[in-house]
């Protein structure tokens, strides 16, 4: 249980029930400076405030100003009481996993971007990549972060053979495909614009390289680095995005090269709770086919 207790830090909060007149007596635990009370006595009260009041609260909120997922996470109690928030719907007046901009966000077969053609700025990051990739700035970040620790692991380099793809350019990845392996092998590996993570700067498939040598995304699994960094890749904010056994409910098969920033807090409850695909972490259902 995430203790939400109601914070009173500067901001007006609009309280929306009508609650009674009464000055509010601070409940539960840590109200930081908060004015000198006549009661210091009172117990701890386990209040039942409606859930979706507790999750949104001025802390959330306003770590959604700043745009910050990470710490719109963290605000929210952490990797798995963000999750239980949004599963349980108490998330619902303020977190919503299909805007594009978040990176908690689910795109699949069932779920396309929105809006379709969604752009997010992009950098490079500072580790090789042979077509100079890019990505969103946090994921870069972390990339960056994944890749030293791979060095320092002993474990070699890591190389980015593909990041962000704008919608016209996924297009144009998946036609090739379609036309190299034709439609129904196509489907289980490439996207439809519209509806890959790579559109969204979150996604990343790697090589392993030496300088400017690298592998293919296909060896990648078997490589020093790809054991690595399907071992450790979630302290980066990364999840396996096509695991081994996901391909039922993600319509992928396993692609152990991508990697998907989700952010470090909740890529730890992904791997702490065991998840074999992000439909099922979010309750999500199947989505193997398109919805159109
Ligand atoms: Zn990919």
């Amino acid at each position: 249980m995430s203790a939400c207790v109601m914070i009173v830090a500067g901001a007006a909060l609009t309280t929306g029930a009508g609650s009674a007149g009464a000055a509010p007596q601070p409940s539960a635990a840590a109200a930081p400076t908060a004015q000198p009370t006549t009661d210091p006595s009172a117990e701890p009260t386990a209040t039942a405030d409606p859930v979706d009041e507790d999750f949104c609260n001025d802390a959330v909120r306003a770590a959604i100003d700043s745009g910050d997922a990470e710490a719109v996470v963290v605000a929210a109690g952490g990797g798995e009481a963000f999750r239980e928030g949004v599963v349980s719907g108490a998330a619902d007046g303020c977190i919503a996993l299909n805007h594009p901009a978040w990176s908690w966000v689910v795109v699949n077969k069932q779920r396309p971007i929105e809006p379709i053609d969604f752009a997010p700025a992009t950098v490079s990051p500072a580790l090789y990549s042979p077509i100079g990739a890019t990505l969103t700035q946090a994921a870069a970040d972390a990339l960056d972060e994944l890749a030293t620790a791979v060095d320092a692991a002993g474990q070699g380099q890591i190389g980015l053979f593909s990041g962000y793809r704008d919608y016209t350019s996924q297009g144009s990845a998946h036609d090739s495909l379609v036309d190299q392996m034709g439609e129904e092998a196509a489907e289980q590996t490439s996207a439809r614009p519209g509806y890959s993570e790579h559109q969204l700067g979150l996604a990343a498939d790697l090589v392993s390289c030496e300088g400017q040598s690298c592998g293919t995304i296909y060896d990648f699994g078997a490589t020093p680095q790809g054991q690595w960094v399907d071992e450790n890749a979630w302290k980066y904010g990364f999840i396996v995005r096509y695991g081994e056994h996901g391909s039922e409910t993600t319509g992928y098969e396993s692609e152990p090269w991508h990697l998907r920033y989700v952010g470090v807090e909740l890529a730890k409850a992904y791997v702490d709770g065991g998840y074999e695909t992000y439909e099922d972490f979010w309750g999500l259902p199947a989505a193997t086919e398109y919805a159109s």
